[in-house]
């Protein structure tokens, strides 16, 4: 591994994953549901495929059908108009999004701020494109994390390029404000930088409500929208992801992204244009579900004895394991399947200085519900 990416090594996703399955625990660590999206959506990829519909090579941009579907559903949720053939990409899952969006939008040297914890995708990306990662750390404030305006603000200079945001953010579950947004933008403006937000859980806010940044003042020629079904349908595997800016980013995502992968998951990207014209009704019930998960698993985890930080929206829970008199959340991970059967993730690892995050460890509530509650009698043991 070059010297660049050899700090990255394999990510956390995939060894927790690897300690479920070799342990038989229950996986609350890397964040995918257990439960697969509508049925009417699998027989719309199975459709397509039988109607050799994207077994070739689709298009470079994406299909035309799930562009106009993307672009149809920020125009419904959001109000936010975009051209389906100049100002969307059709990608491999908002990782390669994201990934795309920096090789092709920073330059080495150049500064980008992302907020930490970070998904931890982001930081090996970043160099990758020979930027420099600035963390801004969000800090656990009245029982939830929080952003500080003033330290965001303190971390531009001149080298600063480009803000890579996340909102609802992995894996604190912050859901940034419209105030915080407004400040971000004003920054953003001010200091005319461009940022790349990733809103891959746009569809699962519990609290307030989701604003996408494209749509505060200034911000809709020098935003990179990020997005995915793999969250919103719960099709994690099919890997479609999309962007939404303006036209002279997406060119540039675009000329990045035709050589990282070309073109991905032909026939799934026409089952995706269907679900993003779902009803309404499905994104209310999606996230009424979740929402009654957070609180069912919050409930488990408090009576077990964690710290519990409030999301208000994702798929996790991030906790304090002081109470168990431990502080180092990667060795209580390590340990935890042996010690009863259940997996977690350490937030540690998504901190630039680990022990800033190194008491905090993440659980994910996108089960069934029996598994919730098992995983929460099985926790009660460590006490
Ligand atoms: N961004 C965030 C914040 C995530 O949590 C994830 C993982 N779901 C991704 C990006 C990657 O999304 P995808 O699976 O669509 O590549
Ligand atoms: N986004 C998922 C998580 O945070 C993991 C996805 C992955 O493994 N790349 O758990």
């Amino acid at each position: 591994l070059n010297r660049r990416l050899a700090p990255f090594g394999t990510t956390i996703f995939a060894e927790m994953s690897a300690l479920a399955a070799r342990t038989g625990a229950i996986n609350l660590g890397q964040g995918f549901p257990d439960t697969d999206g509508p049925e009417e959506i699998r027989e719309a990829a199975v459709r397509a495929l039988r109607d050799g519909r994207g077994n070739q090579y689709p298009p470079g941009p994406g299909v035309p059908e799930l562009r106009a579907a993307i672009t149809a559903h920020q125009q419904h949720h959001y109000g936010l108009a975009y051209d389906p053939d100049t100002e969307v990409l059709v990608t491999a899952g908002a990782t390669e999004a994201v990934a795309a969006a920096l090789l092709a939008l920073v330059e080495p040297g150049d500064e980008v701020i992302a907020l930490e914890p970070y998904y931890d995708s982001y930081a090996a990306n970043i160099a990758m494109a020979g930027g420099i990662r600035v963390p801004v750390t969000l800090r656990p404030h009245e029982g939830a994390f929080r952003l500080d305006l003033d330290e965001l603000r303190g971390a531009v200079t001149e080298r600063t390029r480009l803000i890579l945001l996340n909102t609802p953010h992995n894996p604190t579950g912050t859901v940034l404000t419209r105030e915080e947004l407004a400040a971000v933008a004003a920054l953003a403006v001010e200091r005319d930088l461009l940022v790349v937000t990733d809103e891959v859980y746009e569809h699962l806010v519990f609290e307030g409500e989701h604003l996408p940044l494209a749509g505060f003042p200034g911000m809709r020629e020098r935003t990179v929208t990020v997005s995915s079904a793999g969250k919103t349908f719960s099709f994690t595997g099919w890997k479609v992801g999309w962007l939404t800016a303006a036209p002279e980013l997406v060119a540039a995502v675009r000329s990045v992204k035709q050589f990282l992968t070309y073109v991905s998951a032909g026939p799934f990207q026409y089952a995706i244009a269907e679900a993003l014209r779902l009803p309404d009704s499905y994104f209310d019930d999606f996230r009424a579900d979740l929402h009654r998960k957070r609180d069912l698993l919050g409930d488990g985890l408090r009576a077990a004895g964690f710290e519990v930080y409030r999301p208000q929206g994702t798929y996790f829970i991030t906790t304090d394991i002081t109470p168990f008199g431990q502080k180092d959340a990667y060795a209580f991970c390590r340990a935890l399947p042996e010690r009863c059967g259940v997996v977690a993730i350490p937030n540690s690892v998504f901190y630039d200085d680990p022990d800033a995050g190194r008491s905090q460890v993440r659980f994910a509530f996108c089960k069934k519900d029996d598994v919730l509650i098992e995983a929460g009698s099985r926790l009660r043991r460590l006490g």
